[in-house]
């Protein structure tokens, strides 16, 4: 059944921390799974193609793994990939995700992303398996510590007002802090998929949203992949613009084989036994070095001070350059935005989630007593 959650309240709450990044980094993120501008409508403007047809949509896939942690990669067993099914079955989230449960993303003329996004994965899936590849299918809900030896999310986009109808094309990133392993998938992935597809790759590129996909964000989630996953997201293509439709609904075979070449082709180039290059770049948590550092929303002092940090709060380190460092603040509201490098110092403290995780009577684990703040991601 179609989610229709509260709109209007829920964008705009999604949407405030967000001054932080600025205009610039809000224009890049709107087309995201489809999220909206704040107030605009939702329903699609551009008609259906008749000549294309539609694919009707697998409704008993279940899950192929459970949460559960998995083992350290053995250079002798068959790879192992995960392919996750972006939005796929959100009613399931913990509760440290509860946000997400009302997060079905980009939708047209009566599909809903997910439908489109599980026949992708299970194509892409039959062609893994078919080269000797384990395969994990994932819903949205990823197993606490996933690890494996690459994880792949599986997005379609949508766009809404004047750009439903121009806005195409394909992207894909890498979590932020990413490991050499996991460019190395974005790499192979974003040359074998245009190349088979003949899609375009969208101009604007991908967003922070996507970097900070809550699936990677193990800083934050307990619900989320281990560090050590090479990992990427792809928005394989605007389900709202004809042209790409037409490839999404009508070739879901192309768009698979695709994202399987890509895959095929960084597994090939992978070394299971070089840990270093599965280990995610960048430091410890920060703190500031004084009180009343600012919070810049660019990594320029003349660019606005969206807050000033207390003293002892915890800075997640996400990117560095230039003297600047790329911060989300570490709990409550989440906030991104730049410090400079000489106002914050090393704590030492590993990233991890900043609530411990809590079993529910309902064997749900997470219980953030923050979730109400936590922005969708
Ligand atoms: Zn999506």
């Amino acid at each position: 059944m179609r989610s229709n959650p509260p709109r209007d309240a829920f964008w705009q709450q999604w949407l405030r921390p967000w001054r932080l990044i600025g205009l610039v980094f809000l224009l890049a993120s709107l087309s995201f799974c489809g999220v909206p501008i704040a107030q605009a409508p939702l329903v699609p403007h551009a008609p259906p193609d008749p000549a294309t047809p539609m694919v009707a949509p697998t409704l008993t896939a279940i899950p192929t793994v459970e949460a559960a942690p998995t083992a350290m990669p053995d250079p002798a067993a068959p790879r192992r990939v995960g392919l996750q099914v972006g939005h796929w079955r959100i009613e399931e989230h913990p509760d440290e995700q509860a946000r997400l449960r009302r997060f079905s993303g980009a939708y047209y003329r009566g599909y809903d992303e997910w439908e489109l996004n599980i026949i992708i994965a299970r194509q892409t899936m039959e062609r893994l398996e078919a080269a000797g590849v384990a395969v994990d299918l994932l819903p949205a809900t990823v197993p606490p510590g996933y690890l494996a030896d690459g994880f792949v999310s599986i997005h379609v986009d949508g766009a809404t007002g004047a750009q439903a109808t121009t806005r195409r094309g394909w992207k894909i990133a890498t979590p932020f802090r990413a490991s050499a392993a996991s460019d190395a998938l974005a790499e192979a992935i974003s040359a074998a998929y245009p190349r088979i597809t003949g899609l375009p790759e969208d101009p604007l590129g991908p967003s922070y949203d996507m970097r900070a996909y809550y699936a990677f964000a193990y800083y934050r989630y307990h619900h989320s992949i281990a560090p050590e996953t090479p990992a990427v997201i792809l928005e394989a293509g605007f389900m709202t613009h004809p042209a790409d439709r037409e490839l999404l609904f009508g070739r879901p075979d192309l768009i698979a084989e695709g994202i399987a070449q890509g895959v095929l082709r960084y597994l090939a180039a992978y070394d299971p036994s070089d840990a270093a290059a599965r280990t995610p770049v960048g430091r410890a948590l920060l703190r500031p070095a004084r009180e009343d550092a600012p919070l810049y929303a660019r990594p320029d002092q003349q660019s606005a001070v969206e807050r000033t940090l207390v003293r002892d709060e915890r800075l997640a380190p996400m990117a560095e350059t230039g003297g600047w460092v790329l911060v989300f603040t570490h709990g409550g509201n989440w906030d991104l935005g730049w410090v400079r490098t000489e106002d914050v110092e090393e704590t030492g403290e590993a990233l991890a989630p900043p609530v411990a995780p809590v079993h529910s009577p309902q064997g749900r684990s997470g219980g953030c007593a923050l979730a109400s703040a936590l922005r969708v991601l």
